[in-house]
């Protein structure tokens, strides 16, 4: 159960492993594009840089491997490229029981919004079209919006003030460790649900408040979860 002092008005929602099951292309594509671009990052370790920023994750790649951060140019040329080869792969579905969760929280008129480090903005686009009437642009916090991106608070505390919401009026639901540091880190009450091959350990150790092992389950107890 959420603790008593939270006065609930918002969910806020990551994007990529939560709404969408879009982490293995993600994957895929981080791997094929760095390894053309003479770096090394396996499928695997991008799971655990899931909810940087493009930008930061090449950095930290460029750092460790020739300790220099990469140039402005590097950075956009190869978040281009991995954009464009994400597109190629096939449109991601939803994650099995969002929807069902989506509509409880509207139903509940509570404002869901969306909390990306994604400047995807095939996977941004869509969200209309599988989530309709849901979430707002206005208050939809994306790469876009922010300079540090997750595990820094900073999206996070973008979207209580985009909302209008204090951090006693808002949750926060994340799959990746750095979303749910940045959720914590907001000092937001932060629910993990693991739709990844990382193991629970990474999400707890990463401070969520309680773990959720599929989207259907976080749905099936989120009546429970609220109550007082
Ligand atoms: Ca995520």
């Amino acid at each position: 159960m959420i603790p008593k002092d939270i006065n609930l008005k918002a969910v806020l929602f990551d994007m990529d492993g939560v709404l969408f099951n879009s982490m293995p292309y993600h994957a895929e594509a981080w791997h094929k594009i760095m390894k053309q671009h003479g770096y090394n990052l396996s499928k695997e370790e991008a799971y655990m840089h899931e909810g940087r920023t493009g930008a930061g994750t090449i950095n930290l790649i460029c750092q460790r491997q020739y300790g220099r951060d990469a140039s402005p140019e590097e950075i956009e040329t190869i978040y281009k490229e991995k954009s464009a080869e994400f597109a190629k792969y096939p449109e991601p579905d939803p994650i099995a029981g969002v929807w069902e969760l989506l509509q409880k929280v509207k139903a509940q008129g509570l404002t869901a919004m969306v909390v990306t480090g994604s400047g995807q903005l095939s996977l941004i686009n869509r969200l209309d079209h599988h989530f309709p009437g849901v979430f707002s642009r206005e208050l939809m916090v994306t790469a876009y919006d922010v300079k540090h991106g997750k595990p820094n608070p900073e999206p996070y505390l973008m979207a209580l003030e985009k909302g209008g919401f204090t951090n006693k009026e808002a949750i926060v639901i994340e799959n990746a460790p750095l979303g749910v540091e940045a959720g914590v880190a907001a000092n937001l009450y932060t629910i993990a649900v693991n739709t990844g091959p990382l193991p629970n350990n990474a999400l707890l150790d990463a401070g969520a408040n309680a773990l959720y092992p599929t989207m259907q389950a976080l749905c099936d107890n989120w009546d429970t979860l609220l109550s007082k």
